[in-house]
């Protein structure tokens, strides 16, 4: 019996959710998994229910699960909140207490929706690359940090550092993962100017001697941001450090034009993870049955494919979400001419209908 936490949160979180969770239902009826499936408050929702974002409760059961599966957090009516109590700090708290180090962020276009993309369609249709971003080091968390004065003005400073192993664990899943996929790998870093990065380099590589099926290549950070606009189909998977990977995940997802299509995982050292759509709880449009929940259906397939290892599960969702799309049938957010537009429920029983046992 593999446990799943549920975390709807607030705004469109907690419609989004429950389509994912129709779907997960049906797949593991397909697939006969066995899965104990809990929820729980985060966010706004436990500020008001418990007085706080990330409430005991919720720890204790996101330390007993196999994976988590996050709709969103926050909202206008949290903004006046004392810091420690808004609802991104529940995120904050799930994200160090469970110790996610590995943050992956697909960026997939189906060709179908190739006309969303702010970039020529021939540049982008068919994309399907994948960046591993390391999510707990780096100039985020460096020490020292400050601002203080010297010579008689003020300075701002941080501290880029890695440590070997850190580099190491970030390595191998970034390694881990491009096995299961086209088996090429491009560590990005700014080894030219940085011996944290130079640093990094050293051990990319010799972390890649236990994978010799992965094609290692190696580019400059800047070089990858140009390559991500030039040519983003010659990327498989992309491994890089919390700053530089905050950049281009962001950038990688706008490629595909549509923030309601893209999943992500986070995950730790013992492959539980937090899964969840890459957009926010969409305050503008919650509870209008306006959202699309295929974000968080794909986060469904990532949370089965990589915290339980159900890879035919997962490529069985990613299927149906290719067949409805083929079919035409499109949430506010990815209509365009021809296509039949549908609310948030109708899009998850349509996705419900299209898993199908022959595909898997
Ligand atoms: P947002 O991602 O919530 O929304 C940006 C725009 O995209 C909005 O117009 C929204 O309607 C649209 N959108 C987002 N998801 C959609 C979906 N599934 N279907 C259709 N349209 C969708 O970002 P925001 O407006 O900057 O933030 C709103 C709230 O979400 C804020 O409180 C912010 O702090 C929070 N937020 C939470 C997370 C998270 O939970 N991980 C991430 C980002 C923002």
């Amino acid at each position: 019996m593999q446990r799943i936490l549920v975390l709807p949160g607030d705004g469109i979180g907690p419609e989004i959710v429950n389509e994912a969770l129709k779907v997960l239902d049906r797949v593991a009826e397909l697939d006969g998994l066995e899965l104990e499936i809990d929820e729980g408050l985060i966010g706004g929702a436990a500020y008001d229910a418990a007085g706080h974002p990330y409430p005991e409760t919720t720890r204790e059961m996101a330390r007993e699960a196999d994976a988590i599966l996050l709709g969103a957090v926050g909202g206008p009516q949290y903004e006046a909140l004392e810091r420690p109590m808004r609802p991104e700090r529940g995120l904050l708290g799930i994200r160090s207490d469970l110790g996610l180090f590995a943050n992956l962020r697909p960026a997939i276009l189906y060709p179908q929706l190739a006309a969303a993309s702010t970039l020529r369609p021939e540049i982008v249709a068919g994309l399907d690359l994948l960046i591993v971003r390391e999510l707990t080091g780096d100039i985020y968390f460096g020490q020292p940090r400050g601002i203080e004065e010297r010579e008689g003005e003020r300075v701002g400073f941080n501290t880029a550092i890695y440590s070997e192993s850190e580099i190491e664990r970030i390595a191998r899943v970034g390694f881990e993962a491009a096995m299961q996929r086209g088996r090429r790998l491009c560590s990005v870093d700014k080894a030219n100017v940085l011996e944290v990065s130079e640093l990094w380099r050293e051990v990319v590589v010799r972390v890649g001697r236990d994978y010799p099926e992965v094609e290692l290549s190696h580019m400059y950070v800047d070089n990858a941001a140009m390559q991500l606009v030039r040519a983003p189909k010659q990327f498989d998977v992309m491994v890089t450090g919390n700053i530089f990977g905050d950049i281009l995940s962001d950038e990688a997802a706008m490629l595909t034009g549509s923030i309601g299509m893209l999943p992500s995982a986070s995950l730790n050292a013992e492959k539980a993870g937090l899964y969840e759509p890459i957009h926010g709880s969409a305050p503008d449009i919650a509870g209008q049955d306006k959202a699309n929940p295929i974000a968080t259906v794909l986060s469904v397939a990532m949370l089965l494919r990589h915290s339980l290892g159900h890879e035919s599960a997962a490529r069985r969702i990613e299927a149906a979400v290719g067949r409805v799309l083929d079919d035409g049938l499109r949430t506010a957010d990815i209509v365009s001419e021809g296509c039949t537009q549908v609310g948030t429920a109708a899009m998850g029983d349509a996705l419900v209908a299209a898993l199908s046992t022959d595909n898997a």
